[in-house]
């Protein structure tokens, strides 16, 4: 037999616990650079100040012509102003000449402004008569004019830390010339399945196996956080294959997370692995699913062993892991799960004693608990959110107003 259960803990304490534990081993945040075009969704680790002015020089926001902004106050529609042609300039090529009274340069939008400039006419409003412009409308001092500087300055904060790199962001960064952006490293969690029925999809399936579930869903649950899942393999209920396991993970991952064996039962290794590789810190947690859960600092890494039910192996995971996950990848925004408040189609009975996160799916606006148990995988397919009922409530009425806490299935 396996080692009794720790005290079973509450739902609360545990998420002290775990979050006592992050900010211990992991409120460092480890950094790393990336290339710009794969630092989408990414957050930024330092403040970054802009490296130039932009525009970098005074440029044309429009095409036209660059005048001086008094020669053309007497302009009208019926009276043009009439000034001299100097030159052409396109985007991505200079002006050669100063602009005096009398004159104007042709310009496109981008170009830099030439020297004596201080407005710009749009073309829509000019004609060119015998090589003359024909200026039709007045226009104001740094007009249709964007000033060095004034999108941004030389040394101004352009984006602070914690910034998640949006396409916009991408942008402003790229503006600056930079190919390269400091983010906060994606953490890697070693994910690892335990238990001697388990097999591989491309394994025969013969009597008493099972293909794995939770390797594959636990790792998409990590990647969906931001985080990196590095796959530790499926292994035997046995004392060696498991601690080589968790080594391996702790050696290649920031985090460990095991699924299966952590009850006390015949086979059960995990806790007695983990109290001889480190400290169990929680074994048993007062809700449903997921009771049989254990929580250890190993090496000053966390290793989590979510029960082997995918049900209850991946509530486990999103309501405790996932969470604290997002955090360490630096995406504070978005911890909460969005809520929803909905009448309970069906009434719905809850066992007693335990914090129960029962599987809702939403139809037509009601939200209709999924009755299956937590073996069924099927049952988390079909399910929109959770409803928590709290541990002393037996019974919810049909009819009365739950709250829905949404999946996060982005
Ligand atoms: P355990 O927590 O090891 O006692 O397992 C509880 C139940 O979950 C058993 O029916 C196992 O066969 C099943 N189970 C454990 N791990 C997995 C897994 N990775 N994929 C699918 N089912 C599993
Ligand atoms: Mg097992």
């Amino acid at each position: 037999m396996g080692t009794e259960f720790l005290k079973i803990r509450e739902v609360a304490e545990v998420e002290k616990i775990l979050h006592d534990l992050f900010q211990m081993l992991y409120s460092a945040k480890k950094v790393e650079n990336v290339p710009l075009d794969e630092a989408g969704t990414r957050v930024l680790a330092e403040d970054t100040f802009a490296s130039i002015d932009l525009p970098p020089f005074n440029r044309a926001s429009r095409d036209g012509y660059a005048v001086k902004a008094q020669d053309t106050f007497a302009a009208t529609d019926e009276k043009p102003v009439i000034l001299d042609l100097l030159e052409t300039v396109e985007a991505g090529t200079v002006p050669k000449k100063k602009v005096i009274t009398g004159q104007c340069t042709e310009i496109s939008t981008g170009a830099p402004l030439p020297d004596g400039a201080d407005g710009l006419v749009m073309v829509e409003f000019t004609e060119k008569i015998d090589g003359k412009i024909h200026i039709y409308k007045r226009v104001h001092h740094g007009e249709f004019i964007a000033h060095k500087g004034t999108d941004i300055g030389k040394g101004d904060l352009l984006l602070p830390k914690g910034s998640v790199l949006s396409p916009d962001k991408i942008g402003v960064l790229s503006a600056m010339g930079l190919s390269e952006v400091a983010v906060i490293a994606k953490p890697h969690v070693a994910v690892i399945s335990t238990g001697n029925e388990l097999i591989e999809s491309h394994d025969e399936l013969k009597y008493g196996k099972i293909y794995d579930v939770n390797s594959q869903s636990i790792q998409s649950a990590v990647k969906s956080c931001g985080a990196v899942p590095v796959f530790g393999g499926i292994v035997k209920d046995n004392y060696d294959n498991l601690k080589t396991a968790i080594e391996n993970g702790l050696q290649n991952a920031d985090m460990v997370i095991t699924s299966g064996g952590t009850s006390a039962g015949v086979g059960d290794v995990l806790r007695n692995v983990l109290d001889d590789m480190g400290e169990v810190l929680v074994h048993g947690i007062s809700i449903k699913p997921g009771k049989p859960t254990l929580v250890a600092n190993v090496q000053d890494k966390l290793v989590v062993g979510l029960p082997g039910y995918p049900v209850a192996a991946l509530t486990i995971f999103q309501v405790f892991i996932e969470p604290l996950l997002r955090k360490m990848g630096g995406s504070e925004a978005s911890l909460e799960n969005a809520t929803m408040q909905l009448p309970l189609a069906e009434r719905f009975y809850s066992s007693k004693g335990r914090m129960q996160y029962a599987l809702v799916k939403i139809i037509e606006g009601q939200a209709h608990a999924i009755l299956k148990d937590s073996g069924a995988i099927t049952a988390l397919a079909e399910a929109d959110g959770y409803i928590k009922v709290p541990k002393n409530v037996e019974i919810v009425q049909e009819g009365s107003t739950v709250e829905v806490t949404l999946f996060n299935r982005n």
